[in-house]
C-alpha cells in the first residue's frame, strides 16, 4: 500500500481538529497536529489563516494546512467575526455575551459562520479557500454536539442548530466542510502533501 502523505494541521482547538480528521479521511493524507500556539494578530480571517499555516510549513518543513473561523451576526454588524474566539475566557461565557448584546435585537437573529483555509508549502505561494454557512442565532441553547456556538446556531430549513447535529449531518451544511470540499476540489492537496 502506498504510504500517505503527511499533512499538518495548524490548530489548537480540539473541536476544529475533530472536525478536520473526520473531513479529510479519506483524502489519503496523514494529519499531523501542529501545536505551537501562534498569535492571531492579522486583521482578517485569511491573514490569520496564513500566518498559522505558513509558521507550521516553516517549523515542520511540511505543507501544513491553517484555518481562521468565525461568526459574523448581522445585527451586530458583523461581530464578533474574527473575534469570536477572544468575547470571553470559556466558551460558555462567549456565548453568553453574545447573546446578551443581541438582547432587545429584533429576531431574526441572522448570521453566518465563516471558514478560510490556507494551504503552507515551503517554496510556494499559499493557497486559499473559503466556506460559509447561513443561519440565525436562537437565544435557547439546544444540544451539547459540536463545539463553539454550535448551540445557538439554527441551520434553516433544519429545526435544528448545530449543538443537535451528529457530526455527518453538520458536514453536510458547515463552513468548514465547504472550505474542505473547494481544497479537496482545487487538487492542491494532492500536489502539495508531502
Ligand atoms: P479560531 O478560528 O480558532 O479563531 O476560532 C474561531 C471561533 O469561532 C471558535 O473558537 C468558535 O467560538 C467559533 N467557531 C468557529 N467555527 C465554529 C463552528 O463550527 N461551530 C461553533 N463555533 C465555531
Amino acid at each position: 500500500m502506498a504510504e500517505r502523505r503527511r499533512l499538518v494541521i495548524a490548530t489548537g482547538n480540539t473541536g476544529k481538529l475533530r472536525e478536520y480528521r473526520e473531513l479529510l479521511a479519506g483524502a489519503g493524507v496523514e494529519l499531523v497536529a501542529f501545536d505551537g500556539e501562534v498569535d492571531e494578530v492579522g486583521e482578517s480571517y485569511a491573514a490569520n489563516a496564513r500566518l498559522k499555516a505558513e509558521t507550521a510549513a516553516a517549523r515542520s518543513g511540511l505543507p501544513a494546512l491553517g484555518d481562521d473561523s468565525g461568526v459574523e451576526v448581522e445585527a451586530l454588524g458583523g461581530f464578533p467575526g474574527i473575534r469570536s474566539a477572544r468575547l470571553g475566557p470559556t466558551q460558555e461565557e462567549r456565548t453568553a455575551e453574545l447573546l446578551k448584546r443581541l438582547e432587545g435585537k429584533r429576531r431574526p437573529w441572522k448570521a453566518r459562520f465563516v471558514c478560510v483555509l490556507a494551504l503552507a508549502d515551503p517554496g510556494h505561494a499559499t493557497q486559499f479557500f473559503e466556506g460559509e454557512c447561513r443561519g440565525e442565532i436562537v437565544p435557547e441553547w439546544s444540544g451539547a454536539a459540536g463545539f463553539g456556538y454550535d448551540p445557538v446556531f439554527l441551520v434553516p430549513g433544519t429545526g435544528k442548530t448545530f449543538g443537535e447535529m451528529p457530526p455527518e449531518e453538520k458536514r453536510l451544511y458547515s463552513h468548514r466542510a465547504r472550505a474542505v470540499r473547494a481544497l479537496l476540489e482545487s487538487g492542491a492537496l494532492v500536489r502539495r502533501s508531502a
